[in-house]
């Protein structure tokens, strides 16, 4: 495989200009914590790799009523903000539940929200039918091992699970994207920023191959601040969430007045659980209540052979989530 050129830019202006100049077989690389291995994997396969890893958008700071987090920010920078920690905490314990100490180290905010999955099939090293991969030659989980896959918002051609646990806390939280392209900038809420894969799943996100993250802004709320992230996994520690859950809620005395719950590890996006949260409002935050409400959470999921655990998980991990900000005193009931 012919090793792909390197330019390293020093602006915002300049990556753009790289991206028109080598068109869509350039890639930008951050932490390249992703991005390396897919091209030793032979899964991506740029001509030029375009290096932002110096560009000025590695700060984190209040923005009017919310944060501006640069998109270049390591995830352990963001993680120990105190102002993220204190305003924001579900994203730094995702942010802290993620990869290991080292990645997190190299690893950037924008890089992290545009990771690729982690079906075993797409990261194959002996290439296997994946319509995500190679458009067109099927899916070999549809007969193959389905444990981490999809159960909701997956299609007969893909049913690979989104691998970010930052964007489920960033969903939760109502996050918005700051992207530059060589039309000009747009914001974009996150929840939008990622496609199902209907019959298309190599196209993941809707942002355009020459546009760049500039920065992610979190809304600062009450319920933000009294947030927290629980994940589920396979192992103690570096591992992929099997199910995730983010909470957020806020209480007006004994009453829930305001909750977000996002869902990760059963969808090919973070899953907003938008009617348990309007069931939720009005209520007393009790175990009854919340078990109650989430009784039909996830009820449209389309389970595989072996991966229907995750609808119970799922319920049973927000109902933990939900009930430990309740215990931990963080939420006041
Ligand atoms: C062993 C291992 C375990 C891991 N465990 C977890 C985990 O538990 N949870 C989790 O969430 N993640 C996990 N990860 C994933 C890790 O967090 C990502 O690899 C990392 O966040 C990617 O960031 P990066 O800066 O290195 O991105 P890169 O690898 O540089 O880039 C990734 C993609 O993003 C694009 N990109 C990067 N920055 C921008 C930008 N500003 N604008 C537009 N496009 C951009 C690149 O072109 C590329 O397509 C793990 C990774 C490894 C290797």
């Amino acid at each position: 495989m012919p090793e792909p050129g390197y330019l390293r830019v020093a602006d915002t202006a300049a990556a753009l200009a790289a991206l028109t100049r080598y068109g869509p077989s350039a890639r930008l690389i951050a932490g390249g914590t992703d991005l390396v291995n897919l091209i030793k994997e032979g899964i991506e396969r740029p001509d030029v790799l375009v290096d932002i890893g110096r560009l000025p958008l590695d700060t984190v700071r209040a923005d009017g009523d919310g944060l501006w987090i640069g998109a270049l920010t390591t995830m352990s920078a963001a993680a120990g903000h105190p102002e993220l920690r204190s305003g924001y905490p579900a994203v730094a314990e995702a942010l802290e539940l993620s990869a290991s100490p080292q990645i997190r180290n190299a690893a950037t905010i924008g890089g992290n929200l545009l990771q690729r999955t982690r079906c075993p099939y797409f990261r194959a090293e002996t290439k296997l039918p994946c319509n995500k991969r190679q458009p067109g030659s099927g899916c070999a989980a549809s007969a193959g091992h389905d444990r981490t896959l999809a159960v909701i918002g997956g299609s007969d051609a893909c049913r690979a699970c989104h691998p970010s646990d930052l964007a489920v806390a960033l969903v939760a939280l109502d996050a918005e994207l700051t992207t530059e392209s060589p039309r000009g900038g747009r914001t974009l809420p996150l929840a939008r920023l990622y496609l199902l894969p209907g019959d298309a799943p190599e196209r993941e996100t809707v942002l355009e191959p020459d546009e760049i993250i500039v920065a992610v802004r979190v809304p600062s709320s009450p319920a933000a601040a009294r947030s927290g992230y629980l994940k589920v996994r396979e192992r103690a520690s570096y591992e992929f969430a099997l199910v995730s859950a983010a909470v957020a809620v806020e209480t007006d005395g004994a009453l829930i007045r305001d909750v977000r719950i996002a869902l990760g590890g059963v969808a090919p996006r973070p899953w907003r659980l938008y009617e348990v949260e309007r069931r939720l409002v009005g209520r007393e935050l009790t175990e009854p209540v919340v078990r109650e409400a989430l009784t039909s959470a996830l009820d449209e999921a389309r389970p595989l052979k072996s991966n229907g655990f995750k609808i119970e998980l799922a319920r049973r991990s927000t109902r933990r989530a939900l009930l430990e900000l309740r215990d931990r005193g963080v939420v006041r009931t």
